[in-house]
């Protein structure tokens, strides 16, 4: 191990380049796609790749994390604490850590009244795939085995296992691969900008009524449970009109639907907010939540329910669910010492001072002929690119172009999703790095022509 760490630390940007292109499989890469970025270092809102470049990373580790940025010595400190102390111990059966025991305390104290009981995972997709499960088997124990349906919605993204895969809302994921899992049931998503998809009604009577239709058909005795973004990230960093989730809520709740909110993305400071959920009258039976748990220092996720749910699920067999790294030990010590850290240095409201910043920065760009508009949701923005304001056709092709100029030419990380770009920078970003990065980007877009090109 030692002399392969040193073989790594002595090689040059193209051997580890090439070494990547023979042996690593990259999510989302075409084969054809030769071009590599080898991060190798990271501090407070920068990167440095391999060739020593330096990079203003507005897309938090561009994953939608590292709300504490980046090289946080108290993080090194716990997770090297915590391994000298007791690496892992299993929770499975009667056994149990004291850092898993506290981070549940933990995140049950944040969270809204009414849920309190954890089940942790190693990521978003495992816990999207455990609340599916989690709310059908709490379902079938109260005598209502046939509530199996999942409803969710059209571009929304909840992570690539089979389950989390069969609720995301993008086709692609399962090309080839073949089916999805039965019983998932796709409906619409609040977005306003695109308002020819409501067919010039009011979006949430549209989407309401649509949904209603859709309890119908199958039959609402048949649905476990909904879930969705409380913001969509994926699509593109869309916040629903006000009254989407409270009359989604009101509707769930009169034929004993649950709803699960994926906040893997959205809690933990991002949105302005410790949960989003809980400020958009969502009120959900259960909250599944990752990133921003750890600030991306260890994988870890984490699914919140309420009291009834979890003491309904464990009673008779019990919960047959778990991984071997539920709980773990070092995982947890850096969840803990991260929501310290968020909380110390005032993270949360400092995301609503991010967003202004990037907001004010942006005011130009958002009058550009190419942007449609502009969405920004604490320290999390979307800039949404089309071939004409009038037509608000997307285009495609101008967030890709867009996002690999500002990071070759100007060393700003962004992250195109469809025809939108991305920024969920670090949120401890500083007034002037949020002003170089509004500017870099300003300057690109103000070059966009209607076909993409730069
Ligand atoms: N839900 C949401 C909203 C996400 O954005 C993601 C990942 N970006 C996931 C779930 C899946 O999480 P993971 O990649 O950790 O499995």
């Amino acid at each position: 191990t030692i002399a392969s760490t040193a073989r790594t630390q002595s090689m040059s940007a193209a051997e580890l380049e090439d070494l990547d292109r023979r042996h690593l499989i990259h999510p989302h890469q075409r084969a054809a796609q030769h071009e590599r970025h080898v991060m190798v270092r990271g501090e407070g809102c920068h990167v440095w790749d391999a060739h020593g470049t330096r990079y203003l990373d507005m897309t938090g580790a561009a994953n939608w994390l590292a709300q504490v940025g980046h090289g946080r010595p108290e993080l090194a400190e716990a997770a090297a604490r915590q391994t000298s102390e007791l690496e892992y111990f299993t929770s499975f059966d009667v056994y149990s850590n004291d850092k898993s025991i506290l981070l549940a305390a933990r995140i049950a104290d944040l969270a809204p009244e009414g849920l309190d009981r954890v089940f942790l995972t190693n990521g978003g997709s495992e816990g999207v795939d455990t609340a599916i499960k989690a709310a059908r088997l709490f379902h079938s124990r109260r005598g209502e085995p046939d509530r199996t349906w999942i409803i969710s919605r059209r571009f929304g993204y909840h992570g690539v296992t089979y389950g989390a895969g069969s609720a995301s809302g993008f086709d692609h994921l399962q090309f080839g691969a073949g089916p999805f899992l039965p019983n998932f049931e796709k409906v619409t998503p609040p977005l306003p900008y695109h308002r020819e998809m409501y067919g010039g009604e009011d979006p949430t009577d549209f989407l309401l009524r649509e949904l209603e239709e859709t309890l119908a058909r199958i039959g609402p005795d048949k649905v476990a449970a909904m879930i969705g973004e409380p913001v969509m990230g994926g699509a593109g960093v869309v916040p629903p009109p006000d009254d989407y989730w409270p009359r989604v809520r009101e509707l769930l709740g009169r034929h004993g639907i649950l709803l699960i909110a994926d906040e893997v993305v959205t809690a933990f400071g991002r949105t302005g907010a410790w949960f989003d959920s809980a400020r958009r009258g969502m009120a959900p039976d259960m909250i599944v939540m990752a990133k921003g748990l750890t600030s991306g220092y260890a994988p870890l996720g984490a699914v919140l329910m309420r009291t009834d749910i979890g003491d309904g699920i464990t009673e008779d067999q019990g919960f047959a669910h778990g991984f071997t790294y539920f709980g773990h030990a070092a995982s947890c010590a850096i969840a803990l010492a991260n929501l310290d850290l968020i909380e110390k240095e005032g993270l949360v409201d400092r995301a609503r001072q991010v967003g202004e910043w990037l907001r004010d920065g942006l005011a130009s760009a958002a009058e550009l002929p190419h942007v449609g508009e502009i969405r920004v949701v604490g320290a999390m923005v979307g800039i949404e690119l089309v071939v004409s304001r009038d037509t608000r056709e997307p285009l495609f092709a101008g967030a890709g172009a867009a996002t690999a100029e500002l990071r070759d030419v100007h060393q700003v990380i962004t992250r195109d999703y469809g025809n939108t770009i991305v920024l969920a920078p670090p949120l401890v970003l500083d007034r002037d790095d949020a002003a170089r990065a509004t500017r870099a980007i300003t300057e690109v877009l103000a070059r966009l022509d209607g076909d993409g090109g730069l």
